[in-house]
């Protein structure tokens, strides 16, 4: 890790450390809303899989046959993410009465920051990172952050599922370690785009969904 960005961690954990002892519970409401988008991020993930939803396939599709951009901007449809955010807001509803509406909102918004902002840049990232420096695409542990999610598109598509948190993967005993190269995409094949539905390169390879 560079010396800027071991600063900037240090720095985040001072001030998360600061503010806690000052607001403890809003702090702690919003780090828990952030840990509740987690979770969500890696579940609705994994339901995408077990129960083959198009949007999702298509994505695993793209990948194989798109350019890494094309993919990054194809997979984040913002309306589409905008309505589970409104089905969140309805479904957290009970956990108003339980801590406050003040609180309900504090906790929704560090759930709704994760999936909205952090988890959608983090994906785009992973997908099409020309713009990030050397210093961090080169890094080791940004390496392994990556790939656990290359390896989730060539390999193990009912392996790591949290994009942006592996250790998620690593709790609920889904993670896969990453290999330690892949082949560049997209694959081309007598260059046409084969229309399949491709989950793993051994699907997309033999045209099989
Ligand atoms: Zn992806
Ligand atoms: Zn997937």
């Amino acid at each position: 890790m560079s010396i800027a960005l071991k600063t900037l961690a240090v720095l985040v954990a001072a001030l998360t450390a600061g503010l806690l002892w000052f607001f403890p519970f809003t702090v702690g409401t919003i780090l828990a809303g952030w840990v509740g988008g987690l979770l969500f991020e890696y579940f609705l993930h994994r339901l995408y899989h077990s129960h083959n939803i198009g949007t999702h396939k298509e994505h695993h599709t793209d990948y194989f046959f798109l350019e890494p951009l094309e993919t990054a901007k194809r997979a984040h449809p913002l309306w589409e993410y905008t309505k589970y955010a409104l089905i969140v807001l309805i479904c957290l509803m009970p956990l108003a009465a339980l801590i406050g509406w003040k609180y309900y909102f504090i906790f929704y918004a560090g759930m709704v920051f994760h999936l909205m902002v952090i988890y959608q840049a983090v994906h785009f990232l992973f997908h099409y990172d020309k713009h990030l420096p050397q210093s961090v695409t080169s890094s080791e542990w940004y390496i392994w952050w990556r790939l656990c999610h290359i390896e989730h598109h060539w390999h193990s598509s009912r392996k790591n599922y949290s994009v942006s948190c592996p250790f998620i993967d690593m709790l609920f005993g889904t993670y896969e370690k990453p290999r330690p190269s892949y082949r560049d995409v997209p694959m081309k094949r007598g260059g046409r785009k084969v229309e399949v539905v491709a989950e793993t390169a051994e699907a997309a390879q033999t045209g099989e969904a």
